[in-house]
């Protein structure tokens, strides 16, 4: 059988699906699963299509071998394992972070291309370098086989000028910091599937918020991005699961001047500190925190819903009004508390949501009620199937 290869890949974890090839519509993963813990106690997990554990083991590289030694350990132990499911690699998608200015679609990997996106290492510092990797790994060890790049950033393109530019010092702007937004593969396949989930609206004034560990919102006319939450990095925007989004940048300025924090405190104190784990002190986890008795758990969850609903509000002018707002991503598709918290605060838009359909989870729906002043619904999300889909259509 031919596949497709699907890589997620960060410093110390690759995540992993297949898709039969040739890819069929609503195709599901043949296998998926991770690799996690790279540079400590390595464990690969692979599981099938029904979710039954193909493989939960250690996996051992040779003493005194080094991160980067390490990272292609775990790659070749895939190759390996993938190679024992009888499956032939046709190509490989990969998520990247960045698509910088040039790439506002997916795009076959060739070394000019490559190079591009080693330029925009700069901008995506944590993410970027993991992400080509393994892209540099198989080019060398198969030249022949296609690779594919699609982008966090490239669904954002489309923002006009007002919506990329901060006010700041234009020297700066012009060195490329700039409002690129993230999450665009998880958008993209969201709207794909809107109109059928609520027809004509669906070119309308649309917000969709994708609401996981990490979130964001996009604000979309005609079905394109107008305006995104996430900014220059992914730190920006919603309160999420260990970030902060949007601060007062004087507050930073506070953390190093009256604690002495340098760079890396910063990186540790706005994005693994914050957010859920941090005003609750309990969990980054928004299912933890919803089965909790202590008030700061609840005390985290309001303010995760007040502070999405005030972007609601934000994107809702840029949009130009509010026709349907959708919810995607671990939490946005699962939590039928927070739909309703974020909902509530729209109730002066007219906006009220059917609690049986709300009360479900997990299911492309319309979840407002037909009186409702804008349309809810829910789509979950498919990062994975949607780089499959950029990877076979570019192979021609
Ligand atoms: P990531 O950004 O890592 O891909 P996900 O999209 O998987 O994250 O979302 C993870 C979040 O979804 C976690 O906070 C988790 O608690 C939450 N979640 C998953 N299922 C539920 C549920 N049934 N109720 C509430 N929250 C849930």
């Amino acid at each position: 059988m031919q596949g497709l290869l699907i890589i997620n890949a960060g410093s110390s974890s690759l995540k992993f699906a297949m898709f039969e090839a040739p890819l069929a519509a609503n195709a599901l993963a043949l296998f998926r699963g991770q690799i996690d813990g790279i540079g400590a106690e390595t464990k690969f997990v692979a599981k099938d299509v029904n979710g039954a554990t193909l493989s939960d083991t250690v996996i051992h590289a040779p003493a005194g071998t080094d991160l980067e030694g390490l990272q292609q350990f775990a790659l070749e132990h895939l190759l390996s394992w993938i190679e024992a499911q009888k499956v032939e690699l046709q190509a490989v998608g990969h998520r990247v972070l960045h698509g910088g200015e040039d790439y506002s679609a997916p795009v076959r990997i060739t070394p000019e291309v490559f190079a591009t996106l080693e330029s925009f290492i700069p901008l995506g510092p944590l993410h970027q370098p993991h992400n080509l990797r393994p892209i540099r790994m198989l080019a060398k060890k198969y030249p022949q086989l296609p690779q594919v790049a699609c982008f966090d950033t490239a669904f954002h393109r489309t923002q006009p000028w007002l919506a990329q530019t901060y006010p700041i010092p234009r020297k700066l702007t012009q060195e490329g910091v700039k409002r690129y937004g993230f999450h665009g593969t998880s958008y993209e396949y969201v709207s794909r599937e809107l109109p059928a989930v609520i027809g004509a609206k669906a070119q309308g004034a649309v917000v969709i918020a994708h609401l996981g560990n990490g979130a964001s919102m996009a604000a979309l006319r005609d079905l394109k991005c107008v305006a995104t939450t996430m900014g220059f990095t992914a730190a920006e925007g919603l309160m999420m699961g260990t970030r902060s989004g949007t601060i007062d940048p004087g507050i930073l300025l506070y953390m190093v001047e009256r604690h002495g924090y340098g760079a890396e405190e910063l990186t540790r104190a706005i994005y693994k500190e914050s957010g859920l784990l941090g005003v609750s002190g309990i969990s980054q986890d928004m299912r933890t925190l919803e089965g909790s008795d202590a008030p700061e758990a609840k005390e985290a969850v309001d303010l995760f819903c007040y502070r999405a609903a005030r972007e609601i509000g934000s994107l809702t002018m840029a949009a130009g009004g509010l026709d349907a707002l959708v919810f995607t991503g671990g939490i946005g598709e699962n939590s039928s508390h927070v739909r309703a918290s974020i909902v509530k605060y729209l109730g002066w838009l007219g906006a009220r949501l059917d609690a049986d359909a709300n009360a479900q989870r997990g299911k492309a729906q319309c979840i407002s009620t037909p009186d409702s002043g804008v349309v809810v619904a829910v789509v979950p999300t498919n990062e994975e199937w949607m780089i499959a889909h950029h990877t076979s259509t570019l192979l021609g």
